[in-house]
C-alpha cells in the first residue's frame, strides 16, 4: 500500500487540526475526542492509496466534511465521526459490520443510509426522476444522513475547479436542481445560497463574474447609504441601553441573477440588493417584547410600509426560520427591508433546524419540525403511484412554498403552502374528506372550492357522499397530497372504465377469429393511433372508437395486419384532397373576380370562403401571408415567414391557395384593456415596456390608481384585430404581479 509523504501528512494534520478547532463546542468529554481520532484513524488508513482529482489525499475530504457539520451546521460528535467514515464502506475494504463493532449500531445506520443514498444517486446511470424517488423513500430514518449528504455535497461543490468540464455541469446542475432546495426546507440559509452560487458559478460564469464585478464595484455606495441609514437608529438603541449589532445584508449573486431573469431588470434597477439586520443579545424570555421595541424604534425614524410587515416570531415558518421583518422608506426615496432578531435566531436563520434542535435540547423540549416534514413526505411517496416526474414537479413545489396558517372549526391549526385552496384544506383533513368536498364555509362565508386560502382562515368543508373528484379540480389544488389523491382516483376510474372497454374488444376479436396476442393488440394501438393498449380500452368503453375498423385489416391467418389498411386509408386521403381543392377551386372561380384569382382577407362582407388564422403565427392585416388546404380544418391562413411555411410550400404545394388582403394599408382600432395586479415598484414600467418596446403598439392613453398594495388600471391602445389585441392580452398576463387582464372596449 502507498504511504503518505512527508507532504501529505503536514496537509493532513492541518486539516485534522482545523476540524478540533471547528468541534470544540460539542466535543464535552475526553471520549468524544477520542471517538473523533478513532474515526480519523481508520478513515485516514483505509484511503490512504486514494487521491482527489485534485491531487490532494483523499482524506482531507471526509475531514472537510466532517467540519462542515461541525461549523456550519452544528452538529454533534456522531455526525462527525460518520462524516469521517462517509466513503469508506463504499470506497474502501471497511465493511458495515466493522463500523458497528467499532463504533456502534447507530454509527452503522447513518453510514448504510449515506452508502444507500450514493448508490442510488448516480444520475448518469439511469433515469433522474426514478433515482430521486428512491433516494426520498429511503429517506433515513436518522436526518443526519441528509445533513452529512448536504456537507459532502458542498463540498465537492467547493472543489468542483479540478472536475472535468462535463462533469462540473453535471454536478452544478443536480446541486441546482436538488441540494439547495434541501437545504432550504431544511432552513440551512447559508449552504443553500452558496450552493446556488457555486452553481451559477460552473453554470453560467460570465454572467457570474459580472455580477460579482457589479456588486463589488457598488460596494463604496452601499455602504455609505447603510451606514447613513443606520446612524439614527443606532444612537437611539444605544440610548435605551440594548446590547446589538447591526449588518448590512447583500443579496446573494443567484437571487440577483434570478431577479434579473425573472422581472427582466438590469442590476442598476433591483432596488432590494441588500436588507438590514439588527440582532439583539437578549435572554429567550424577553425576545419576542425586545424585537418590538427596536420595530418601534426604526418605524419611528423611517415610515414603514404595513404590506410588508412578516412577524415570523410569533408564527416561525416550517423550516424554523424566526424573524421580524419590516421594509421601510428610506430618506432618499429608497425602500429598505429591515430585519430584526435575536443571536439565537440570527443562528437558525443561518445553520438551521439542527442549531434549532441544540437549543430546544437545552430547554429540554422535543423538536418536531424536520421529522414533521420527512414523515409528510414519506407518506405521500408511501401512497403515490403518479408518475414519477409528476411527483417530483409537486415535490418540488412543497420545498419551495410559503406557508399559511389556518384554523379548524374547531381551532385548531393547520399548516399549508402559501396559494393553498379550501380543496387543499379539505384533503389536509383526510382524503376521503377531500374527496367528497362539494363546497367549503370560510369564515362562516359560503365559498367555491378552489377559494385561496389566508393566513387566519376558519374553514369548514362541506361534503357529500355523491360527490367524486373530477380532473378540473387539478386546476387549482396546489398541496402534493391533494393532486396525489386527485390523480389517484382518476386512475382508477379510468381503469375501471378501460376494463370494460377490453370485454367489448374481446368480444369483438373473437367474434372475428382474431387471435388475442400482444402483437394484435399492438397493430390495434397503431391503427386507433392512440398511446397504449389502456388508452384504447378507455376509448372503447367511451365509444370513441368504430371497432368495425378493425374487420379492414384481419388478415387470412387470422392475424392483424395495418400493411392491408396503408393502401385504403391513401386512397381516402387523396379523395379528401382532392375534393376540397374542387371545392376551393369552385369557391375561386365564383368569387375571384377579373383582377386576381386570389381570395381576399381582411372583409368580412366579402368573405368568399371560411377561413381561418393560424394559431402558429397569427397574421394580421399587412402581413404577406398564404392560404393552405387542411385535410380536417378548412383553409389557414400563414404568414410566409411562419416557422411552418417552409415545410407546407415545399412538401403540399398543390394545397397552397393565393391570398391578398383587402387593403394593404393597416387599419388600426382602439380598444380598452382593463387589467389589476398587485402593486409593486417596476411593474408599470414593465407593461409600459411591453406594450412600446417588445410588442409596438401604440398606447394613447393610460390610467392607473392603487389602494391597499392592489393597483387597477386601464389602457388604450391601437390594434389591428382581434387576434392582435388578444396577444397583447396574452402577453401582458405574463407579467409578473398582473393577476387579471380583460378587454372592456
Ligand atoms: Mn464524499
Amino acid at each position: 500500500m502507498t504511504q503518505y509523504t512527508e507532504n501529505d501528512k503536514r496537509i493532513i494534520l492541518n486539516a485534522y487540526k482545523g476540524l478540533l478547532r471547528a468541534s470544540r463546542g460539542v466535543r464535552k468529554t475526553k471520549e468524544d475526542t477520542a471517538r473523533i481520532r478513532k474515526a480519523f484513524d481508520i478513515a485516514a488508513e483505509a484511503h490512504m492509496s486514494m487521491r482527489r482529482k485534485s491531487g490532494e489525499p483523499y482524506i482531507t475530504h471526509p475531514i472537510a466534511v466532517a467540519k462542515i457539520c461541525a461549523e456550519e451546521i452544528g452538529l454533534g460528535v456522531t455526525a462527525i465521526v460518520c462524516a469521517l467514515l462517509h466513503d469508506t464502506v463504499e470506497d474502501t475494504e471497511i465493511t458495515l459490520d466493522d463500523i458497528e463493532s467499532l463504533f456502534g449500531v447507530k454509527e452503522r445506520n447513518i453510514i448504510d443510509g449515506l452508502t444507500k443514498i450514493s448508490g442510488i444517486f448516480d444520475f448518469s446511470t439511469s433515469d433522474q426522476a426514478e433515482n430521486f424517488r428512491k433516494m426520498i423513500l429511503t429517506l433515513p430514518n436518522d436526518v443526519r444522513v441528509i445533513f452529512i449528504k448536504l456537507a459532502d455535497r458542498l463540498h465537492n461543490m467547493r472543489t468542483l475547479g479540478s472536475m472535468r468540464v462535463d462533469k462540473q455541469l453535471k454536478i452544478a446542475s443536480e446541486t441546482l436542481f436538488l441540494y439547495a432546495p434541501l437545504a432550504h426546507r431544511l432552513g440551512l440559509y447559508n449552504i443553500k445560497t452558496e450552493m446556488e452560487d457555486l452553481s451559477l458559478k460552473f453554470k453560467e460564469p460570465e454572467t457570474y463574474q459580472d455580477i460579482q464585478t457589479k456588486l463589488k464595484n457598488t460596494k463604496d455606495v452601499r455602504m455609505r447609504f447603510i451606514n447613513a441609514f443606520t446612524a439614527p437608529i443606532k444612537r437611539e438603541l444605544e440610548k435605551q441601553g440594548l446590547s446589538f449589532k447591526v449588518k448590512g445584508r447583500t443579496k446573494s449573486v443567484y437571487s440577483i441573477y434570478n431577479k434579473i431573469k425573472k422581472k427582466h431588470v438590469r442590476f442598476e434597477e433591483i432596488y432590494d440588493i441588500f436588507a438590514i439586520r439588527i440582532i439583539l443579545d437578549v435572554p429567550e424570555e424577553q425576545e419576542k417584547a425586545e424585537c418590538w421595541k427596536v420595530y418601534s424604534i426604526v418605524t419611528d425614524f423611517y415610515r414603514p410600509n404595513p404590506d410588508r410587515l412578516r412577524d415570523w416570531i410569533t408564527t416561525p415558518r416550517g423550516n424554523g426560520y424566526e424573524s421580524l421583518h419590516t421594509t421601510v422608506m428610506s430618506k432618499t426615496g429608497k425602500w429598505v427591508e429591515v430585519q430584526i432578531r435575536t443571536e439565537r435566531m440570527d443562528e437558525i436563520a443561518e445553520k438551521g433546524l439542527a442549531a434549532h434542535w441544540r437549543y430546544k435540547e437545552n430547554k429540554g423540549a422535543k423538536g418536531g419540525g424536520v421529522d414533521n416534514w420527512i414523515n409528510k413526505i414519506r407518506d405521500l411517496i408511501e401512497h403515490n403511484q403518479s408518475e414519477t416526474l409528476d411527483f417530483i414537479d409537486d415535490f418540488k413545489l412543497s420545498l419551495y412554498a410559503d406557508e399559511i396558517y389556518v384554523f379548524t372549526p374547531k381551532g385548531q391549526l393547520r399548516m399549508l403552502p402559501a396559494k393553498a385552496t379550501a380543496l387543499d384544506f379539505a384533503f389536509e383533513i383526510h382524503s376521503e374528506v377531500g374527496a367528497k368536498c362539494i363546497g367549503a364555509k370560510v369564515n362562516h362565508k359560503l365559498v367555491p372550492l378552489s377559494h385561496e386560502l389566508k393566513s387566519g382562515d376558519q374553514i369548514e368543508i362541506i361534503t357529500s357522499n355523491k360527490q367524486v373528484p373530477k380532473e378540473a379540480w387539478l386546476n387549482f389544488v396546489v398541496t402534493s397530497k391533494a393532486k396525489s389523491k386527485i390523480k389517484q382516483s382518476i386512475r382508477e376510474e379510468y381503469n375501471q372504465i378501460a376494463s370494460q372497454g377490453r370485454e367489448t374488444l374481446e368480444r369483438k376479436l373473437n367474434g372475428l377469429k382474431v387471435k388475442l396476442s400482444e402483437k394484435n393488440f399492438h397493430e390495434l394501438v397503431k391503427l386507433y393511433k392512440v398511446k397504449n393498449f389502456p388508452e384504447l380500452n378507455y376509448m372503447i368503453a367511451t365509444d370513441k372508437i368504430d371497432l368495425s375498423k378493425i374487420k379492414t385489416i384481419v388478415d387470412k391467418g387470422g392475424e392483424l395486419n395495418l400493411k392491408l389498411l396503408k393502401k385504403e386509408e391513401e386512397d381516402a386521403k387523396q379523395e379528401v384532397t382532392t375534393s376540397l381543392e374542387e371545392e376551393a377551386g369552385k369557391l375561386i372561380k365564383t368569387y375571384g373576380g377579373k383582377a386576381s384569382e386570389s381570395i381576399i382577407l381582411g372583409d368580412d362582407n366579402l368573405k368568399q370562403v371560411d377561413y381561418t388564422f393560424a394559431k402558429c403565427c397569427t397574421p394580421i392585416p399587412g402581413d404577406d401571408v398564404f392560404g393552405f388546404i387542411t385535410i380536417n380544418d378548412g383553409i389557414k391562413i400563414h404568414r410566409n415567414n411562419c416557422p411552418n411555411a417552409t415545410q407546407l410550400l415545399s412538401n403540399y404545394a398543390y394545397r397552397v391557395l393565393k391570398v391578398m388582403w383587402k387593403s394593404q394599408k393597416m387599419k388600426e382600432f382602439s380598444a380598452e384593456i382593463q387589467f389589476t395586479g398587485i402593486d409593486n415598484l417596476g411593474i408599470l414600467h414593465n407593461i409600459t415596456n411591453l406594450i412600446s418596446n417588445d410588442l409596438n403598439i401604440n398606447m394613447t392613453g393610460l390610467n392607473i390608481g392603487s389602494e391597499a398594495g392592489m393597483f387597477k388600471g386601464t389602457i388604450t391602445a391601437l390594434v389591428y384585430n382581434t387576434n392582435h389585441l388578444d396577444q397583447l392580452i396574452a402577453n401582458m398576463k405574463k407579467v409578473e404581479g398582473i393577476n387579471e387582464v380583460k378587454r372592456t372596449l
